[in-house]
């Protein structure tokens, strides 16, 4: 091993979610909640169930799927009113994070994201060799968005590093749910020098309350170095078969596919895609479902003495204000997995994914019952 990288030697690997059939397997029984990596409660439209089903048999699973994504741009197109040549697509959005980091990350240049920023940016970042330049984030006691990114500060930071080849934003970022205004956005766009890149990162963006909705086509068409990336896994449900895009100006789109591997989607997945855009009805059901519980369980943690990080996000961050790790292990014994912050350098803080109301009051009844019994 003395032989890698030191970038690679000094990685921690992405811990993900723990998977139901661990917890199952451990505490030996079969009803166990995974509120812990952001996934959408209600899954799959039926509709998507429907077309991976009807592909898996009657496809030639034997060919290889088509490798430019053809359809499947072509409807994500007509969605964002773009040209097919603005589109990349990835095995996940996580695919196009890395795409960017080995085209413009490397030794001897920099990448900027935020404190507490989705862990894949420093993954990436650092099995090129780069430096990271993390930005503070607002502090704890900040009034309105403790923990969130502080773009005032990126704009600062970016003047003194001109060795910073690309930007990572979250918006709404993960883990914390913290977001920034597409005012704020645009006016960090301005300030960023054209050689630069901005990696807009809306994993989350259908869970934003409308008017915070930043407006990709209109930027992109204002600022040729912006890339904004959007996934198939969360709003869409279906995380399982990994598909993520970028819109970019069609230079930046045609970098991103020489580094991408020949047949990054799989024929099932492309379809899948496909039938989930084409289903906007359970889009929209999706999203009511998360705001109205993302209004409705804040007051019932409050009322617990618990503090959450503001969120436009399908998560809500709790903190415990200790070390929150007995928490997490009390709501595993219970058969509820959330997702531990110690990671992220917030070990009193656990985030949970939002559920079905009825999947929430298991989190919230089992979550008083922890605190209860550990007082
Ligand atoms: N960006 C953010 C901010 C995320 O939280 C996630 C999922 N955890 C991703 C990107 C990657 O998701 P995927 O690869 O499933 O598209």
């Amino acid at each position: 091993t003395q032989n890698a990288l030191p970038g690679v030697l000094s990685l921690h690997a992405y811990t993900p979610g723990m998977p139901i059939d661990e917890l199952q397997r451990r505490l030996g029984i079969k009803d166990v909640l995974k509120l812990a990596s952001n996934e959408n409660p209600l899954g799959a439209s039926p509709a998507v169930r429907k077309a991976v089903a009807a592909a898996a048999a009657d496809q030639n699973l034997g060919l290889y799927p088509d490798g430019s994504g053809y359809a499947l741009k072509q409807a994500i197109a007509r969605y964002h009113d773009v040209q097919p040549e603005q589109i990349t697509l990835g095995n996940g959005s996580n695919d196009i994070l890395e795409f960017l980091s080995r085209i413009y990350a490397g030794p001897g240049r920099a990448v900027m994201f935020s404190d507490y920023a989705f862990a894949v940016y420093s993954l990436a970042t650092q099995a090129q060799n780069a430096e990271a330049v993390i930005v503070p984030a607002f502090p704890a006691d900040h009034p309105t968005m403790p923990f969130g990114h502080d773009l005032a500060a990126f704009a600062r930071v970016l003047k003194t590093r001109p060795d910073v080849s690309l930007v990572f934003i979250a918006n709404p970022n993960n883990p914390t749910g913290t977001w920034n205004t597409p005012q704020e956005i645009e006016a960090f766009l301005d300030t960023v020098p054209p050689h630069v890149i901005v990696a807009l990162d809306e994993a989350y963006f259908d869970y934003q309350d409308v008017e915070l909705r930043s407006n990709a086509r209109a930027w992109l068409d204002r600022y040729p170095n912006l890339l904004v990336c959007r996934t198939f896994s969360k709003i869409y449900g279906i995380a399982a078969l990994r598909v993520g895009y970028s819109l970019s100006h069609p230079a930046v789109a045609d970098l991103l596919n020489r580094v991408r591997q020949p047949f990054n989607n799989n024929a099932l997945a492309l379809i899948a895609a496909e039938a989930a855009l084409a289903d906007q009805d359970h889009v929209r059901e999706s999203v009511e479902l998360n705001a109205a519980e993302r209004l409705r369980l804040p007051p019932l943690l409050q009322s617990m003495g618990l503090k959450i990080l503001p969120s436009q996000a399908n998560f809500l961050t709790i903190d415990f204000a200790r070390n929150a790790a007995p928490v997490h292990q009390g709501l595993l014994e219970r058969g509820i997995i959330v997702r531990p912050m110690a990671s992220y350098g917030l070990p009193n803080f656990l985030r949970v994914s939002i559920g079905t109301r009825s999947e929430n009051n298991r989190f919230i009844d089992a979550l008083r019952d922890v605190l209860g019994t550990q007082r």
